[in-house]
């Protein structure tokens, strides 16, 4: 596949938010912005994209790591993840893409990633 864009943006679509744990769906006023995780048990939220498949878990890039997947809005599919690694301004990450060049990120900006089980 060939990547024709990037656009990590998130919260775009409608969404959905469950925690897994506790097996609770979330009204959107109820969800913790700042981290993305549930209030009573301090785990990731499992969000619903609108017409995604898969869930997502809203990350940090600090809490990224190689392995995972991120959600390009901009194709609307998973891209793979070859690195990624705090810049030296220490304010940004620089992500290295599968088919891609290497793309910047603010280090307080979320990144959706494919949810591991
Ligand atoms: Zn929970």
């Amino acid at each position: 596949m060939t990547i024709r864009g990037i656009n990590f943006k998130v919260g775009i679509y409608d969404e959905e938010y469950f925690c897994h744990e506790c097996e609770e769906q979330l009204k959107i006023g109820e969800v913790n912005k700042k981290t993305w995780r549930c209030n009573t048990c301090n785990k990731k939220l499992l969000i619903k994209i609108k017409d995604l498949e898969e869930h997502v878990v809203r990350l940090l890039p600090s809490e990224v790591d190689r392995f995972d997947s991120v959600f390009n809005y901009f194709d609307y599919e998973f891209v793979e993840l070859k690195g990624i690694i705090l810049h030296d301004n220490k304010k940004e990450y620089l992500l290295g893409i599968a088919e891609y060049r290497q793309h910047k990120v603010g280090k307080d900006d979320f990144l959706d990633c494919m949810w591991r089980y």
